[in-house]
């Protein structure tokens, strides 16, 4: 399971079984509508702030990198 993006109510995750769905923002666990998969929201969010921190960086570098190489 992993958050694809989120908006005023909260976020929208896609579950293995591709299917997405709305996971409210004080939800303590994300639960699957179609297939019943459970997880916990702190894991998934976590996940997702990790990889969005990771594209900045990213993003950073090959500005920097552009930047250095005129
Ligand atoms: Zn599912």
């Amino acid at each position: 399971m992993k958050i694809v993006k989120t908006d005023r109510s909260g976020y929208i995750v896609e579950c293995g079984c591709n299917r997405e769905f709305q996971g409210g923002r004080m939800r303590l666990t994300f639960e699957c509508p179609r297939c019943g998969r459970a997880a916990y929201a702190a894991e998934i969010i976590g996940d997702w702030l990790l990889e969005r921190r990771s594209a900045e960086v990213s993003l950073t570098y090959l500005r920097q990198a552009a930047s250095t190489s005129v």
